[in-house]
C-alpha cells in the first residue's frame, strides 16, 4: 500500500509521517517513508540525522544509477522503518516532480519499491502544482495533516482538489484529514460539513511530540524511557490501524475557493454563540 501525506508547510507533517511509521511497523509491516521535501528533514524524526538524498547521491554518481547500491540511499530508521530522502531540485532550478519521478525511478531499479508493505511519502503540502502532486501518482491513499486554522483548512481544499482530479485516472481515495496540534475541531467539523471526508484522529498540542523531534526521536522511542507517553502513542496507533483495514476513503468534491473563504472567514467574523449557564435564581 502507498500512501501519500501532505498538509501546510509547518503543520508538523514530517513528524506526524515518522510516528505512523513507526505505528505502522509497530503493527509488523515493512515500511519505507520517503520524504520529498527539499528540506530533506522527513525522516530525521526517524534516523536521527540528516541522511544523503538521491538526488545528491545520483549527482555525485554522475547519474550511473548502475552505479548506486540501495545502502547508498535507504537508511534504517527507528523500529527497523527504512528511510529515503528525495532532496530537490537546486534552488531556482528543476522541477520537485522529477525529483520525485526520478527517486521511485531509482528505487524500482534497485527492486526496492516493492518490497515493501507500506511505502509513505512525506509531501510539501502549500503548493500542489504538478510537480508536487507527482506522489499521489504512485499512491493509494492520500492523508491530508492540519490544525483547526483556516491556512491548513485552505491548503488541505487544494490538496483535495488534487486528488479529486488525480482520482479521475488512479484508483486514488483521500483516506482523511489528520488534525494535529489542536485542542479545538469547530473549524474542522464546518469544513468537512462542507466537504465531506473522514477525520481519521485529532491530535492535542502535546509538548512532548515537538521534543522528540528536536531529539530527532519517535515518540515510539521516547516512550520505551517514559511509559506515561504511551498514550500519545496510541494516536498514531489509532490512525495506522484505520490505514491497515483499507478504509473506503472519498474523492473529495473539494469547495470552489471563493466559496470556501466565505465558509471559513464566516466563521472568525461570526464564532458559534457558547450557550451561557443559566444564572441563578435569586430566592427572596
Ligand atoms: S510543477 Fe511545481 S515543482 Fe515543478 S517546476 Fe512547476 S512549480 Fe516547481
Amino acid at each position: 500500500m502507498k500512501i501519500a501525506v501532505y498538509g501546510k508547510g509547518g503543520i508538523g507533517k514530517s513528524t506526524t509521517s515518522c510516528n505512523i511509521s513507526a505505528a505502522l511497523a509497530k503493527r509488523g509491516k515493512k515500511v519505507l517513508q520517503i520524504g520529498c521535501d527539499p528540506k530533506h528533514d522527513s525522516t530525521f524524526t526517524l534516523t536521527g540525522f540528516l541522511i544523503p538524498t538521491i538526488i545528491d547521491t545520483l549527482k555525485e554518481k554522475d547519474y550511473h544509477y548502475e552505479n548506486v547500491w540501495p545502502e547508498d540511499v535507504i537508511y534504517q530508521g527507528y523500529g527497523g522503518v527504512n528511510c529515503v530522502e528525495a532532496g530537490g531540485p537546486p534552488a531556482g532550478a528543476g522541477c520537485g516532480g522529477y525529483v520525485v519521478g526520478e527517486t521511485v525511478k531509482l528505487l524500482k531499479e534497485l527492486n526496492a519499491f516493492d518490497e515493501y508493505d507500506i511505502i509513505l511519502f512525506d509531501v510539501l503540502g502549500d503548493v500542489v502544482c504538478g510537480g508536487f502532486a507527482a506522489p499521489l501518482n504512485y499512491a493509494d491513499y492520500c492523508l491530508i495533516v492540519t490544525d483547526n486554522g483556516f491556512d491548513a483548512l485552505f491548503a488541505a481544499n487544494r490538496i483535495a482538489a488534487s486528488v479529486r482530479e488525480k482520482a479521475r485516472t488512479h484508483p486514488l481515495r483521500l483516506a482523511g484529514l489528520i488534525g494535529n496540534r489542536t485542542n479545538k475541531r469547530d473549524l474542522i467539523d464546518k469544513y468537512t460539513s462542507a466537504v465531506p471526508m473522514p477525520v481519521l484522529e485529532v491530535l492535542p498540542l502535546i509538548d512532548d511530540i515537538r521534543i522528540s523531534r528536536v531529539k530527532g526521536k519517535t515518540i515510539f522511542e521516547m516512550a520505551e524511557k517514559a511509559p506515561h507517553l504511551q498514550p500519545v502513542c496510541d494516536y498514531y496507533l489509532n490512525i495506522a490501524d484505520q490505514i491497515l483495514a483499507r478504509p473506503e476513503g472519498v474523492v473529495p468534491q473539494d469547495a470552489p475557493d471563493r466559496e470556501l473563504f466565505n465558509l471559513l472567514s464566516d466563521f472568525y467574523l461570526n464564532p458559534p454563540t457558547v450557550p451561557q449557564p443559566q444564572g441563578e435564581l435569586l430566592m427572596v
